[in-house]
């Protein structure tokens, strides 16, 4: 291979790697933000709650029903909740490096103890 298809293979290689950090970098933030949508529509359907609760007891009716129906939403709405927490704690993973096994930070370029290049992972 000559010098230029080094060049060549080096710089699409470097331009993978960027791809694939602002790819991840989306990803994360996007998490972020669903989980803190999530947290606020939990919020609004426990005062939503909170007041039919109220209501229901001021005018004597009877909120089981909508009881019922807001405890499902809500439990859904954790379980969305968990499901992006879960997808933020695999994208904060760390990197573990295949040469020595040593575990580095997911943004790490190379190994903090072998100096292996971690984006060949
Ligand atoms: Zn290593």
């Amino acid at each position: 291979m000559g010098l230029l298809d080094d060049v060549i293979v080096n710089a699409k290689s470097a331009a993978d790697a960027v791809g694939k950090r602002a790819t991840q970098f989306v990803d994360v933030s996007k998490l972020r933000i669903s989980a803190a949508d999530l947290n606020n529509e939990i919020s609004k359907r426990f005062e939503s709650l909170g007041r039919a609760a109220y209501e229901a007891k001021k005018t004597d009716n009877d909120a089981s029903d909508l009881t019922a129906e807001s405890v499902k939403a809500i439990d859904e709405l954790y379980e969305q909740l968990d499901a992006v927490n879960a997808q933020l704690a695999a994208a904060r993973e760390k990197m573990i490096c295949k040469n020595c096994g040593q575990e580095n930070a997911q943004d790490a370029v190379y190994c903090s103890r072998c100096g292996h290049k971690l984006s060949d992972n």
